[in-house]
């Protein structure tokens, strides 16, 4: 499954990026996106899922 940033919940925080900034990262939208190519299935991802404030990530 793809991972998923609800950009209408994100609040642009950046602990996905710090946690996981191979795959995320904030953009000019102070909103997270995955990045191209970003490994899916890196075990950063989780992390990033359960430390996400408002739940903004899925997969
Ligand atoms: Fe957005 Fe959640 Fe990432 Fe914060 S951790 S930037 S709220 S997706």
């Amino acid at each position: 499954m793809p991972i998923k940033v609800d950009e209408e919940s994100c609040i642009g925080c950046g602990v996905c990026q710090s946690l996981c900034p191979d795959v995320f990262e904030i953009g000019a939208d102070m909103k997270a996106h995955v990045k191209d190519g970003a490994d899916e299935n890196a075990p950063c991802v989780d992390e990033a899922i359960s430390s996400c404030p408002t739940g903004s990530i899925s997969k």
